[in-house]
């Protein structure tokens, strides 16, 4: 048992999937997984409540993954989605997971891509298959057997597939599988509805939900912002601009993340350390200290690191990632307002964690308002007032002390005492951008943050998929300075957007902020990127592969 995936390895279960999450950097089991992994394992069937952002995925993941043979080439999981994006995030989550499991494969079975390679999937012996119901009965149609050697199924945001109108599938569904198949059930929501599914198919199924005790929070302002997964470090390095804080500690959920953040930071000259379960006693013990007496500003943390930490030099709390459930939200911004002083928090919500926000705000009996990410204009004004601020106080004395090498200074070089001081700032502000023009320049552009964010390709309001809806969504507005690029590969190439990201940073020598939102479609993707010097980047790019094919990245026009 190795020390990070303790929590885990104590739930039961085997050698494998302990190995991933360590890769993965899970420290601890989430409450929903706690619970919900020992009744899978166990054969139980299985009602649990819970939405996206409790860890709900791997609560089920895990365990099925356990008990699955890789060794027999049949279907024995599968796994019901309301929509196709959420259908392709659970299956790339069951790859992740299964990593260190030769020979296990995972289909994943929507509508908008072509039967033919799906089927051959599920007859080459994929065993998971993650579906979206509407086409998955459409491959029942096709052949009826598809489904007999099913052992597990998970029913993922039950409530969410009933509103799609997917009743009628699932019973056909259910009818085409083993009576004699472990049946897990996840939903935000019990209705009626729900009930009676639970009812008619699942055998004795044991009830989790995450109790959630109302927790008062006091002295603590607190705050959302809406921001895409993709757009999390270039919107914490703008929010980190305006907010008044002495010291701050950000939550993440996973140790590559503490370091990836912290990182970040420092570049940006923050003096910022990450603190996660891999760091060893005395070195935390240090980071602690440092935070206390300043040498430390930030510290990003998981929460299993940030455990019994107190310092009270810490006026904000970010949780850059969402955490598992509104206690571990209480818990988190309780960070702040010690001793009687006002803390902030800030929470970073993704389209998908919307819901998330509404459970964290019925807990706790308090909104959390929204903000919006910080413009150019506001972010030079917070620089200059920063200046200001730090300037102020040495004028009372700095004449008497420095006047006189002043006038010296200013006879020497022939200039003006305002030409002076104006050289002395440019050297005191290190090159930072103090005009509107260069910040707007430099600010790394967080497209679609804000309340009228665009979707998140994860998010879920989508249309089902099975008649196989086209890939037409509302054009998302395009930042200030950028070019919208296409590639004709997409998902059905394999493709995601890191390896588009990672392609385009390796070959084209740009940073990660330079490059905007990326939308993998089916048959293709777009990618924001810089419009100075687009046709120079392009070039560049002219012969990158992605995925062992062409990338051939061109300008796109909507219209
Ligand atoms: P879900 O609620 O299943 O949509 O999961 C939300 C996010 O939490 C996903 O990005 C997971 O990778 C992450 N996650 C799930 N379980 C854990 C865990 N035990 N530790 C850290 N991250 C986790």
């Amino acid at each position: 048992m190795t020390q990070e995936t303790g929590g885990f390895a104590a739930l039961g279960l085997n050698s494998n999937i302990l190995a991933a999450l360590t890769a993965v950097g899970y420290e601890e089991p989430s409450p929903i997984q706690a619970q919900a992994i020992p009744v899978i394992l166990s054969g139980q069937d299985m009602i649990g409540q819970a939405q996206t952002g409790t860890g709900k995925t791997a609560a089920f993941a895990l365990p099925i993954l356990s008990k699955i043979d890789p060794a027999k080439k049949e279907p024995q999981a599968l796994i019901l989605a309301p929509t196709r994006e959420l259908a392709l995030q659970v299956a790339t989550a069951f790859e992740t997971y299964s990593k260190q499991m030769p020979g296990l494969n995972v289909v994943a079975v929507y509508g908008g891509a072509p039967m033919g390679p799906q089927l051959k999937a599920i007859r080459q012996g994929a065993q998971v298959i993650v579906a979206t119901p509407g086409r998955l009965v459409d491959h029942l149609r096709r052949d009826e057997k598809v489904l007999s050697t099913i052992q597990y199924l998970v029913l993922d945001e039950a409530d969410e597939m009933l509103k799609l109108g997917f009743m009628d599938d699932l019973e056909v569904i259910f009818e085409a599988m083993p009576a004699s198949r472990q049946s897990v059930l996840f939903s935000a929501t019990l209705p009626h509805s729900i009930r009676a599914i639970a009812e008619k198919h699942l055998r004795d199924p044991q009830h989790i939900k995450i109790a959630s005790k109302t927790q008062t929070v006091t002295a603590i302002e607190q705050a959302h912002l809406m921001v895409h997964a993709d757009q999390k470090h270039a919107a914490v390095l703008r929010l980190l601009e305006v907010e008044e804080f002495d010291a701050l500690i950000g939550f993440v959920r996973t140790k590559q993340a503490t370091l990836d953040l912290a990182a970040a930071l420092e570049a940006k000259g923050y003096k910022a350390a990450a603190l996660n379960g891999d760091i060893a006693q005395n070195q935390r013990e240090r980071v602690i200290e440092s935070l206390k007496d300043g040498r430390l500003d930030i510290v990003i943390a998981t929460d299993v690191a940030a455990r019994g930490l107190d310092v009270p030099r810490i006026t904000h709390v970010m949780n850059v990632d969402m955490p598992y459930d509104p206690e571990s939200y209480v818990h988190r911004i309780g960070r702040t307002g010690r001793a009687g002083r006002t803390g902030r928090a800030l929470l970073l919500v993704t389209p998908r964690e919307r819901r998330m926000l509404q459970v964290i705000e019925r807990v706790t009996g308090q909104k959390v308002g929204e903000v919006k990410l910080p413009d150019a204009q506001q972010v030079l004004d917070a620089r200059i007032k920063k200046l200001t601020n730090s300037l102020a106080p040495l004028v009372a004395d700095a004449e008497a002390s420095h006047g006189d090498l002043l006038d010296r200074l200013t006879a020497d070089i022939g200039c003006s005492p305002r030409a002076l001081a104006a050289a002395l700032l440019r050297k005191a502000t290190n090159g930072q951008a103090l005009t509107l023009a260069e910040v707007q320049r430099d600010q790394p552009l967080v497209p679609g943050s804000g309340s009228s964010a665009p979707r998140e390709r994860s998010e879920r309001s989508e249309r089902p998929d099975r008649e196989g809806s086209r890939e037409r969504r509302a054009p998302v507005p395009l930042a200030e300075g950028r070019a919208r690029c296409r590639t004709a590969l997409g998902a059905r190439d394999g493709i995601a957007a890191k390896n588009l990201l990672g392609a385009i940073l390796n070959e084209g020598g740009l940073t990660r902020e330079d490059i905007g939102r990326i939308q993998v479609r089916e048959s293709f993707s777009l990618v924001e990127l810089p419009e100075e010097g687009l046709d120079r980047l392009l070039g560049k790019l002219k012969d990158t592969r992605v995925g062992g094919k062409p990338l051939k990245l061109r300008r796109y026009r909507e219209d």
